[in-house]
């Protein structure tokens, strides 16, 4: 499971960006998105080693440090971080059965909800049935989350709100171009 998280990560992160920006004005949440593979980064060293709130706390720590250099304040990068990290985890939790020891060093239990309980091949291999990048139920499940956070956000907070998932320059842009009448 890899490309799959960034569906569910973008519809977490549409939804979690609706609430904070509704009590602070500002929105970072495309941060999310770009932790959703985060804990995988485990793949170039040993599975699983990553996946734990240990490290997720760590990471955010350090995220904060960098992202800070780029004008992000601290709590935010922190906060935005941390939600992206655990997403992942969740994601993998809610999809396997056997999945990794999330709550280490407080528990080395592995079970996860196993709520896609066909994903996994009598070979215990992850089947990715479509196109060999995903698969094909967790994809549109995940498909289907990504579209009814774009609903709700934008049901509450009207189109703007897809400014902050993008450069600002490209933002004003694309308004430029509604407001005009005309394409570019
Ligand atoms: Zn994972």
């Amino acid at each position: 499971m890899l490309s799959e998280h960034i569906f569910y990560s973008g519809a977490i992160a549409i939804l979690i960006g609706l609430i904070f920006y509704r009590y602070t004005g500002r929105d970072s949440s495309w941060i999310i998105i770009l932790c959703a593979w985060a804990p995988d980064l485990d793949l170039f060293l040993y599975h699983g080693a990553f996946h734990n709130i240990v490290i997720m706390i760590i990471f955010g720590i350090i995220m904060a440090f960098l992202l800070q250099s780029f004008g992000i304040k601290f709590f935010d990068a922190f906060f935005f971080s941390v939600i992206g990290f655990c997403a992942h985890l969740l994601e993998d939790a809610v999809v396997f059965e056997e999945a990794y020891p999330f709550l280490w060093p407080f528990s080395t239990n592995t079970t996860g909800l196993a709520l896609f309980p066909d994903v996994i091949s009598s070979r215990g291999r992850y089947i990715g049935n479509f196109f060999r990048i995903a698969n094909t139920d967790v994809l549109i499940i995940g498909l289907v989350f990504l579209l009814l956070a774009i609903i709700i956000r934008t049901y509450f907070e009207g189109p703007t709100w897809i400014r902050w998932y993008m450069p600002e320059k490209f933002y004003l842009k694309i308004i430029g171009i509604f407001q005009s009448g005309r394409l570019p």
